[in-house]
């Protein structure tokens, strides 16, 4: 029975593993750090899984947080124009964001728990070689900060040349939840958007607030000010952006609660977004296949990366339990399986990160009023291949906004 070897113990690696182990599959996992080190870290992220991945989880059975409890129902638009713009999309199906330093350590145990291994170790290039001759296949999915050369960037595609936005996220009391319960996504235009996701940590049910900002615009305070050299003066900015910049969030603030859950659940930066390619050869001949952020790293603005990286992991899972081959041919045929969904969701990150399209703004313009059409896009943060095939082009925009007006027999704006 092939024997399969991973490299990082983050969702791809780990629903990569589970998949496998659940099939009887050998499989070693290595990663660099415990799941003691992984819960009592830094805040890495604040990840909403959306209702296709916590399918997954389900087929996985490490679906821990039933959505009934833990879940959200919908997306709350803002965009502070002169004249502000206002609407909600609502999900067919929840989402659920879990801290993962929650998350990631429980499936680490259910990982072990099924008769798969963990080994603690930093793993480099040339580490890789002798890793791959352990194993009938080696994949790699150790996340964006390492190991990311040995792929290279994907060939046919010009990478990006810096960031997108630059990026302050921290967990927070003493907001109020929006009813129905869901995520806040606000616009200030030319500085910034703010991501307002009601997620699951360690003091229970709290928000974070990710502020995704323009690079060179005045919001960049928010990543470059240092909450440790004087944290009063910290939160006071941060209420402060929220007042001026993100004023529906600012109304459901009670300020004698909020504050940052813990100096440590807090992350200011930056990265570029990059694809990679799907696999490398090694000198021995065997081939690597990378899967989650090494092979597509993407800016969070529309909280597509962990999705994107499970969706892979099933498809690499599927591909082994089909075709034990770890040949060529079997590394084209997974590139080939989930290129349109991984490419799809890197391009509509970048899209919705960058200057914004005029077809953008006439997809807004039409959704402030028309519910379906909302709702699809909503629902679409399931499929971004969906959703890039109505915004990939001015073309598709102005044809996805014709199809849900004529549906209703209404004429078609924009
Ligand atoms: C602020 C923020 C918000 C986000 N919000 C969302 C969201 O709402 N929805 C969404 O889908 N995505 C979101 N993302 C993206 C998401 O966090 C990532 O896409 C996802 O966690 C990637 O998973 P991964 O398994 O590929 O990598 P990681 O989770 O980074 O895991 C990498 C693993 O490899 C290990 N490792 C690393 N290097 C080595 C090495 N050299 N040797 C051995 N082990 C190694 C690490 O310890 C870790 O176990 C967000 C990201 C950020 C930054």
């Amino acid at each position: 029975m092939a024997s399969v070897g991973i490299v990082g113990a983050g969702t791809a690696g780990l629903h990569l593993g589970l998949q496998l182990v659940q099939a009887g599959i050998p499989v070693t996992i290595y990663t660099n750090r415990t799941a003691d080190e992984v819960g009592s870290g830094r805040l890495t992220n604040s990840v909403a899984h959306h209702a296709v991945t916590i399918d997954h989880e389900d087929r996985l059975g490490v679906n821990h947080w039933p959505v009934a409890e833990f879940g959200y129902d919908s997306h709350h638009h803002y965009f502070g124009l002169p004249d502000p713009i206002v609407f909600r999309g609502d999900f067919a199906r929840r989402s659920r964001a879990v801290d993962y330093r929650i998350y990631q350590p429980t499936l680490m145990a259910d990982f072990e728990d099924r008769g798969g291994k963990i080994e603690i170790r930093d793993v480099d290039v040339p580490d890789l070689q002798g890793l791959s001759e352990r194993h009938d296949l080696l994949t790699v999915a150790s996340g964006k900060f390492t190991l990311g050369q040995f792929f290279g960037p994907a060939v046919g595609r010009t990478p990006l040349p810096g960031p997108l936005r630059r990026l302050q996220v921290g967990l927070w009391t003493g907001i109020a939840p929006n009813d129905p319960k869901g995520v806040s996504i606000a616009a200030s235009p030319g500085n910034g958007d703010l991501l307002e996701i009601p997620i699951y940590s360690f003091q229970g049910h709290v928000t974070a607030l990710l502020f995704e900002n323009v690079p060179g615009g005045e919001l960049e305070k928010l990543v470059d000010v240092k909450h440790d050299d004087d944290p009063k003066a910290f939160r006071d900015m941060v209420l402060e952006v929220l007042r001026t910049h993100y004023p529906l969030t600012y109304a459901r603030v009670d300020e004698a609660a909020f504050g940052l859950t813990d100096p440590k659940d807090l992350l200011q930066g930056e990265f570029t977004p990059t694809l990679r390619n799907d696999y490398a050869q090694l000198d021995n001949g065997k081939y690597v296949l990378a899967v989650g952020d090494i092979h597509s790293t993407l800016d969070p603005i529309v909280g597509q990366g962990a999705n994107s990286a499970s969706a892979s992991a099933q498809v690499v899972g599927d591909a082994v339990l089909e075709d034990p081959n770890f040949d060529l041919r079997f590394m084209q045929k997974v590139a080939d399986r989930r290129r349109n969904r991984v490419e799809a969701a890197f391009d509509w990150s970048n899209l919705m990160a960058g200057p914004p399209p005029a077809h953008l703004f006439q997809l807004v313009g039409a959704m402030a009023g028309d519910q379906e059409l909302l709702n699809e896009f909503t629902w679409n943060f399931n499929y971004p291949d969906r959703q890039w095939d109505i915004l990939a082009t001015p073309e598709r925009t102005a044809a996805a906004i014709a199809r849900s007006a004529a549906s209703k027999g209404a004429p078609a704006r924009a």
